[in-house]
């Protein structure tokens, strides 16, 4: 089934915040929230918390799946909010945060919603102004959780180098964030593959022998069943699909890049409408995607 990304989603897990950009709860003994989407939501998820965990000063960690605005916006507001917060990422995910040209991109990126959305965050200072990572998530790290509940961490790159994936043992459950394919408005599979091709497709291959009963997509949806089980396989099938496409529209146009984000760009979001996303961060990654396919065929 394919429901969206609100509310109680299984026993223990809930989804906070907007479906476009919803943050992952799992409550219990030591709960965890999964990503914190952009700036503008902080508020929102510090609301899904107070009702969740009755004090969100329970919260123990922000485990986050990249360094991207949409899913780490709202962590430093969460870490100022919550007193014992630990935020978890990757070692270059850190790094990352740390970097003062990262930082001014996440900022840019942020205030424009900043200001669409000014009343929703009121007199509170949403500003992302870097973040302290306190655990370094590499790939096989098992966080326990007491109760019989743990987290396992798996590396993901290839939508971004930092990347990494959660998986839930106890629920089946995979956060995935965007290792694994989205939905654009027709519901089939658009890639994340943007820092490599390769790494994107390994990743997916790896996490295909996962035992998957829900997936926590990055945005808008939560997948159970069959469709969570088939979902993985269908991401490996519309990676490869994509990059046939962008190849063939490379050989077409001379191998000029910004020629064919142009021509996709064309037909995918402005003629056919398919994309839920902001114009720039779609562009931006459209054009990492381009160059990721570009640069394979050189090898
Ligand atoms: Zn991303």
């Amino acid at each position: 089934m394919i429901q969206e990304s609100t509310g109680k989603i299984a026993d223990t897990l809930y989804a906070l915040g907007k479906p476009a950009l919803p943050a992952y709860l799992l409550t219990g003994k030591i709960p965890i929230l999964f990503d914190a989407g952009m700036t503008i939501m902080g508020p929102e998820y510090l609301k899904g918390l107070e009702e969740h965990l009755g004090d969100a000063h329970r919260l123990a960690y922000n485990f986050l799946t990249h360094s991207h605005f949409d899913h780490s916006g709202a962590a430093p507001y969460l870490k100022r909010k919550i007193r014992m917060l630990k935020t978890g990422a990757s070692r270059l995910a850190a790094d990352i945060f740390k970097r003062p040209n990262a930082i001014q991109l996440i900022q840019s990126l942020s205030k424009d919603l900043e200001e669409k959305f000014k009343s929703q965050i009121g007199d509170s200072d949403v500003t992302f102004n870097g973040l302290d990572v306190d655990l370094f998530m590499e790939d096989g790290d098992e966080v326990d959780l007491g109760d019989g509940c743990g987290v396992q961490v798996m590396a993901t790159p290839g939508h971004t180098r930092d990347a990494v994936s959660f998986y839930i043992p106890r629920l089946k459950a995979l956060v995935g964030g965007e290792a694994v394919g989205g939905f654009d408005y027709n519901f089939s599979i658009r890639p994340q593959f943007l820092s490599s091709y390769d790494d994107y497709l390994a990743s997916l291959e790896r996490l295909k022998n996962l035992e998957v009963n829900l997936l926590l997509m990055g945005h808008f949806y939560v997948l159970t069943g069959e469709e969570a089980k088939g979902h993985i396989l269908r991401s490996i099938e519309a990676t490869r699909a994509f990059a046939e496409r962008i190849e063939a529209e490379l050989d077409c146009l001379q191998g000029n890049q910004d020629e064919v984000v142009k021509k996709i760009f064309r037909e995918d979001y402005q003629e056919k409408k398919l994309i839920p996303q902001e114009e720039r961060p779609f562009l931006i990654n459209l054009k990492a995607q381009v160059k990721a396919v570009a640069e394979r065929k050189k090898v």
